[in-house]
């Protein structure tokens, strides 16, 4: 299929080439029409898939027909739960609405809020916000509504687990009734489906990554270690590897920042990124991290989420993340565009239980490989694999929007399965000694992070 087929117009079409994509991803092959048709669509997934594209190309064109935004108005609302993803749905808006006279704004908070007021007194056809920033905008009447027609959550499952329920309710509130409303997610929980039906209206319904599945090609073993000798397996590794870049996850802010400097101690050029990093520092960081200036990018999982990272040959869990679901978007970073990545974690004994959820949830042993100066004196207990079916334990932190629940319209969603094959896991039987990921991610796609999920976190987007 070619985009050709799409019911798109010449200026996104001509963008599209230029990006240089020849075939829809299933997940635009199947959004683009209906978004077109201007239904509501619910679709599970991951970053990696094209979902941006899925739903800006068809935004795009639904907001070139119509009557552009005036003062402070707003005609499509994306809403993204950080703002590392809200400048980079921002940066492919530019991209694929190159051509077209549409105006586009992206906000979020961490940054002065004046300069976001004045690009906003001229309307925007389009505005990436994140939910704080955006409800502190609306307070200050720098942002109208009244002339919405679509609204996109992106990433909604990782915005309901960061605590923005009570914002998004608050949005949802001043919102126009009639309006198109896009759900992307990497999952549908029943927390996503609870918020759903106050939300989307008789939606199609896609899915393109299968739940939990890992990603495309990624060779995945552990080191067993002890804890204090982390950093020097990880400072080995690197040289002995001759390692041009890694990214290396630590669970804390403190973690990430220790490393760094036990990093660049050993002349290894390493930067942290992390919440309590000014956002200047994080773009910084990631554009040194980007252009070679820096080796090592040492992130916490919620800063690294949305990092535009293309091609990471080899990622780091320096600690096991307490949610088993983040191991699997960590790794999701590497093994992109038919290479394969490598996926090494440091575990330490005290991190068996981290260890066995892991292997829980993926259905697979991580295979062992003992390095022979870095013998543990904790050893590391043999695991088996649990197959046991895993309940949901998600402490419930929110009820379903309640503003604008527009009750007895969700009505129950149309199943779309077809055509899903190219970008969708087939999962590989794997010798449970020699893990090999699935795959989740189509051939031919430039490659980006995966939207990790987040599960049993504090509700505080100000924790990390
Ligand atoms: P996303 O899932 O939206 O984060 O996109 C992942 C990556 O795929 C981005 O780097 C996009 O530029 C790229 N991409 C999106 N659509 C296509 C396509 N149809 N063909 C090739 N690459 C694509």
């Amino acid at each position: 299929m070619s985009f050709n087929a799409l019911g798109l117009s010449a200026p996104i079409l001509k963008a599209i080439e230029e990006q240089g994509y020849t075939t829809p991803s299933a997940i635009q092959a199947q959004a683009i029409p209906a978004i077109l048709d201007g239904q509501d669509v619910m679709a599970a997934a991951q970053t990696g898939t094209g979902k941006t594209a899925g739903f800006t190309l068809p935004l795009l064109e639904r907001l070139s027909q119509g009557e552009p935004a005036t003062g402070n108005q707003v005609r499509t609302l994306i809403l993204t739960p950080t703002r590392e993803l809200a400048a980079q749905v921002a940066a492919s808006v530019q991209d694929y609405g190159k051509h077209l006279p549409l105006k586009s704004t992206v906000v979020f908070g961490g940054v002065k809020i004046n300069p976001q007021m004045m690009a906003l007194r001229r309307g925007a056809d389009i505005l990436i916000a994140t939910p704080g920033r955006l409800m502190d905008l609306f307070n200050q009447r720098a942002v109208r509504f009244d002339k919405l027609e679509i609204l996109v959550l992106d990433e909604a499952d990782r915005m309901l687990d960061m605590g923005f329920i009570h914002d998004i309710k608050k949005i949802l509130s001043v919102l126009p009734k009639k309006r198109q409303n896009l759900l992307f997610s990497a999952t549908f929980s029943p927390e996503i489906r609870q918020l759903a039906k106050g939300l989307v209206n008789n939606p199609i319904e896609i899915s393109v990554t299968p739940r939990n599945a890992t990603a495309v090609s990624v060779e995945q073993w552990l080191h067993p270690v002890d804890k204090k000798r982390k950093t020097e397996l990880l400072i080995e590794l690197i040289n002995e590897g001759k390692w041009e870049q890694v990214l290396v996850f630590s669970r804390t802010k403190h973690g990430a920042n220790k490393i760094t400097k036990l990093l660049e101690a050993s002349g290894i050029r390493a930067s942290a990124i992390h919440g309590n990093k000014s956002q200047g520092a994080r773009t910084r960081a990631l554009s040194d991290f980007k252009n070679g200036r820096v080796r090592a990018l040492v992130a916490t999982d919620i800063a690294a989420r949305g990092l535009d990272i293309e091609q990471l040959p080899h990622v780091v869990n320096f600690d096991l993340p307490d949610v088993a679901e983040d191991y699997v978007h960590r790794i999701g970073r590497t093994g992109r565009a038919g290479a394969t990545g490598k996926a090494i974690s440091l575990v330490a004994a005290d991190e068996l239980d981290q260890l066995r959820a892991i292997e829980r949830l993926t259905q697979k042993l991580i295979e062992r490989r003992y390095v022979d100066d870095f013998m543990p004196t904790h050893m590391l207990p043999d695991t088996t694999l649990d197959n046991r079916p895993i309940k949901s334990n998600k402490p419930k932190r929110s009820s379903p929007p309640r503003g604008d629940q527009r009750s007895g319209q969700a009505a129950k969603p149309k199943q779309h399965t077809a055509g899903s094959a190219k970008f969708s896991g087939a999962r590989r039987t794997s010798n449970a000694n020699a893990p090999k990921a699935d795959v989740t991610q189509g051939q031919g796609m430039r490659s980006k992070p995966l939207a990790p999920a987040r599960r049993n976190r504090k509700p505080s987007p100000a924790q990390d």
